[in-house]
């Protein structure tokens, strides 16, 4: 939306990120309701035939078809938009189809892009399968060392990807520094902001030209429905992705935007709230005798420490995995029996491979995420088979802790 037609909610220029998150969006419709309303039609009714033919030419700015316009997702657009210090958003109906929306947009075929080898798996298929059929093609690199990337730019070179952390190794790549060999290439620098949602960490405010989101996951926070949304400024929203919106239809739906629209209301005093938990429950696992590492941007263990501090506000999210006992003694096929105790030993946790949800999730992902990769791949990936991920909930985490332990006590390593 370019807002030509389109009136803003109005608020002082100067509100803060909190009450943005409560009020920004569209103003009321005539009724004057408080809470966003849900507008369930797919299309949109037109004074008259000639003012329909000047919104289908884009001349004027109104609402027209839900394939592309519509009020809820507007209002999710621009509150998404707000929180992550971008001009602009645009709502898919998956965070899969937020990085769909991304290629088709930005690359054609002879473009290269240059994206972390530790992205979220079905991304690292998008970009190296799906994509290079079309004739983009992709050099995965190292999460953490820039060099790779530096070396890795070509004369094609029209977008790196990256993600941060990253799933299940917590690992931090420095945006700044990505966003430094971008320019330098003349390339665009995407951000996945899945993990740490605007809450924590605004990439744009790093150099990022983009921002990806899979709203399944922090921004609902409930684990409801599935969502994305891309932030970029107005000028790429509006010539490089609704017009891929208009032709593809990777389109969030109105209800489904609704969800996400409320979840950001609570998303800043969520996160912060599982981030403690999930910074309680880290200190605890790295005292247990029965752990043999734990992941967790906010240990002081954590090897990009510093740099997630001063990237994601002090906080090290609400992820945290750890290595059970046993690999050394026992090998592989030990340490995935004594990982699967601990979670088959679980009362509290959802045994479920979602995260982001207010129900803390636990899950293995040597045989689940990343179940597809060979043993090699994942001892590459550094992804052992003793390795647990808690994506911690607002549970007590004093019950996390005890329904952790049930299994972790009776270990046999
Ligand atoms: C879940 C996830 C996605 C994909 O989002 P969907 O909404 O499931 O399509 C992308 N990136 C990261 C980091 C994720 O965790």
């Amino acid at each position: 939306m370019n807002d030509k037609k389109i009136p803003r909610v109005q608020l002082p220029a100067d509100v803060r990120r909190d009450t943005l998150a409560v009020r920004e969006g569209l103003p009321p419709s005539a009724w004057g309701e408080n809470s966003e309303a849900l507008f369930l039609t797919s299309s949109f009714v037109q004074p008259d035939a000639a003012t329909a033919a000047a919104r289908f030419a884009n001349e004027e700015e109104a609402f027209i078809y839900s394939r592309f316009t519509n009020p809820t997702v507007t209002m999710f657009e621009r509150r998404l938009a707000a929180l992550e210090g971008a001009e602009a958003c645009i709502a898919t109906s998956s965070g899969m189809s937020a990085i769909l929306l991304l290629g088709m947009g930005l690359l054609k075929a002879g473009d290269h892009v240059i994206c972390s080898r530790s992205v979220f798996g079905s991304t690292i298929m998008l970009f190296g399968r799906e994509f290079g059929k079309f004739g983009v093609e992709t050099s995965f690199v190292s999460q953490t060392d820039p060099d790779e990337w530096r070396r890795a730019v070509r004369p094609s070179t029209k977008l790196l990807f990256a993600e941060s952390p990253t799933n299940p190794l917590t690992e931090v790549c420095d945006i700044r520094a990505l966003s430094a060999i971008a320019k330098q290439a003349g390339a665009w620098l995407a951000v996945d902001n899945c993990f740490c949602s605007p809450a924590l960490q605004r990439p744009m405010e790093f150099g990022a030209d983009l921002v990806i989101h899979s709203g399944t996951k922090y921004l609902d926070g409930q684990g409801r429905v599935i969502a994305g949304a891309l932030c970029a400024s107005a000028q790429l929203v509006n010539e490089k992705f609704v017009p891929v919106m208009r032709s593809a239809g990777m389109t969030l739906s109105a209800f489904n935007a609704w969800v996400v629209l409320k979840g950001l209301e609570t998303l800043s005093i969520r996160m912060r709230a599982q981030s403690e938990r999930a910074l309680l429950l880290a200190t605890w696992l790295e005292a247990q005798p029965q752990v043999e590492r734990v992941f967790y941007p906010g240990l002081a263990s954590h090897p990009q420490h510093e740099l997630a501090i001063k990237q994601q506000s002090g906080s090290g999210g609400a992820v945290v995995s750890f290595i059970v006992k046993g690999y050394s003694a026992g090998g592989a096929v030990l340490a995935r029996s004594n990982a699967f105790h601990v979670i088959d030993e679980t009362q509290v946790c959802s045994i479920t491979a979602n995260l982001g949800d207010t129900k803390t999730t636990i899950t293995h992902p040597g045989s689940t995420s990343h179940g597809r990769l060979s043993e090699e791949q994942r001892q590459a990936a550094g992804i052992t088979q003793g390795m647990i991920r808690v994506a911690m909930g607002l549970d007590d985490i004093e019950d996390i802790k005890a329904d952790l332990n049930r299994g972790l006590s009776t270990l046999n390593a």
